[in-house]
């Protein structure tokens, strides 16, 4: 390009246009995932459980459920102690048994995004905490509930939820090794980076798909139920790609999957927050 130079009248603007020129971030569903799971919980709270949330919220840098969908993944960089502690409630694995949720084999010690869900949210619903530990328990449930939806988070322990299924997907940088990602970087991230939209975009897309609302019927009882019903979705043929290099075929067939999983997420996530922020209302 010639004209590279920047508008230094308005170094904002000139941040602000670098910013969006990076590439999306590749990294762990991935942090835009989490935020529009967030976005749509959101949309389907009630007033009273809306005002309860932003009671908790209101001392944070951004006082907003999307601003902190992504803080129980960023753990390990700013409370070392509280991301080991808590590293196994992101996923719970039930492929090896057909998707079958069985508490005392598949979740040890209450560690698995199963209890940790329901922990978490018996924290947010009780009165009788602090503020920061309902705020706390908040962070945690919001990422969680996206997290079981992401269909490998609740796959097999055997190559940890796909994670050792390195995948070359186009775009991505290679590494060392010759992949540029792995099965479960697609799913968090990867799939949905190919769409290219910013979170607002994105959500007036996530909008139009149907999915059951929280009064409908039909919906599983749980975050275990959510975590089977997730687990039966990368069972189905095809979902394990037949290579370990990414055929453009295979975004068009399950990206749709991906997005609906989103959906669904923010479903649940307003169902359980409705719940545990303002019971009965
Ligand atoms: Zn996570």
């Amino acid at each position: 390009m010639k004209n590279t130079r920047l508008p230094v009248r308005n170094p904002l603007r000139a941040l602000a246009a670098l910013l969006l020129a990076l590439p999306l971030n590749a990294l762990a569903w991935g942090p835009q995932g989490h935020r529009l799971v967030a976005e749509l919980a959101w949309e389907g709270m009630t007033p009273a459980a809306r005002a309860e949330a932003g009671k908790l919220l209101a001392g944070e840098p951004d006082p907003t459920l999307p601003g902190i969908a992504n803080w129980a993944d960023e753990l390990r960089a700013h409370d070392p102690d509280l991301g080991k502690r808590s590293s196994k409630w992101h996923y719970v694995n039930l492929a090896e048994d057909e998707c079958h949720y069985d508490a005392a084999r598949d979740c040890p010690n209450g560690n698995c995004a199963v209890a940790a869900i329901a922990a978490q949210t018996a924290i947010l619903a009780d009165r009788s905490k602090s503020q920061a530990d309902r705020l706390q328990a908040l962070k945690f449930v919001v990422h969680l509930v996206g997290d079981v939806h992401q269909p490998l988070h609740a796959g097999y322990a055997r190559d940890k939820g796909g994670n050792d299924f390195q995948l070359a997907i186009p775009g991505e940088p290679e590494r060392p090794g010759g992949y540029g990602g792995n099965l479960h970087s697609l799913w968090d991230s990867s799939l949905l980076n190919t769409r290219k939209r910013n979170d607002a975009a994105y959500l007036a897309e996530l909008r139009k798909i149907a999915v059951p609302t929280v009064t409908g019927a039909g919906l599983p009882a749980d975050a275990a139920g959510w975590a089977e019903d997730s687990c039966k979705l990368m069972l189905q043929p095809g979902f394990y790609p037949p290579t370990h290099k990414l055929e453009p075929g295979y975004v068009a067939t399950w990206r749709p999957l991906a997005e609906t999983q989103l959906r669904l997420g923010g479903e649940h996530l307003a169902e359980v927050l409705n719940a545990a922020l303002a019971p009965g209302r």
